[in-house]
């Protein structure tokens, strides 16, 4: 059996679930899990729906790629692997292109506490990060500044990241990112959304912590 060939299966699955919940646009975003000494992540330039097991890449978080590995990895690895060692609490990263997240991206504005459910990225908003190009050390670099404390964030003209203790997590996170940036677009269409107070987005994020996030 090829090595890794579960986290690798995993991979392939929430990479194609990322299209199908509209987290990302065709290819165009990337997924990865952390395994022993590194990250199993999605190849650069593979239509998801023809990914095999060996076309996920195994690589330890300094960019060294492992023996026998036939693919290049995402070019944003390095966000990846910045990520996983900057928050060793997380094992999931999810990066895509959605539609209603890439355009608040677009505006350079984070997310605010208009909808109570923006607590789903931990805090009272979900940060944009300022732009930085794609693949690049400072991409990852504000990309973890952005998710400091945070499961979600927004990169400027670009798209979102989502991440978690697994990749169910980390989807989950993504698409209720993208649900709020869908409703956040609506409401500004037609006026300015009124924004939660402090204190009611401190009893959310109370509740959540007591209850879970199943509201
Ligand atoms: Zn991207």
């Amino acid at each position: 059996m090829t090595w890794r060939a579960e986290e690798r299966r995993a991979v392939i699955a929430a990479a194609r679930r990322t299209v199908e919940r509209g987290v990302t646009h065709e290819s165009s975003g990337n997924v990865s899990v952390r395994v022993a000494g590194g990250m199993a992540i999605t190849p650069t330039g593979l239509p998801y729906g023809e990914l095999e097991p060996d076309d996920v890449v195994v690589m330890a978080l300094d960019g060294t790629v492992a023996a026998g590995e036939r693919r290049d990895p995402s070019s944003e690895w390095r966000m990846h692997a910045a990520i996983y060692r900057a928050r060793p609490e997380i094992a999931a990263v999810i990066h895509g292109h959605a539609t209603s997240a890439t355009a608040v991206s677009c505006l350079g504005r984070d997310i605010p506490a208009f909808h109570y459910m923006v607590a789903v990225a931990g805090g009272d908003s979900v940060r944009c990060a300022p732009y930085a190009v794609f693949g690049s050390d400072a991409i990852a670099a504000t990309a973890v500044k952005a998710l400091d404390g945070r499961s979600a964030c927004l990169l400027a003209h670009h798209g979102l990241v989502a991440i978690g203790a697994d990749l169910d997590r980390a989807l989950v996170v993504a698409e209720e990112v993208e649900f709020l940036a869908r409703v956040y677009l609506a409401a500004t269409a037609v006026a300015t959304p009124k924004n939660l107070s402090a204190g009611q987005m401190r009893e959310v994020l109370d509740r959540f912590r007591t209850y879970g996030q199943q509201h």
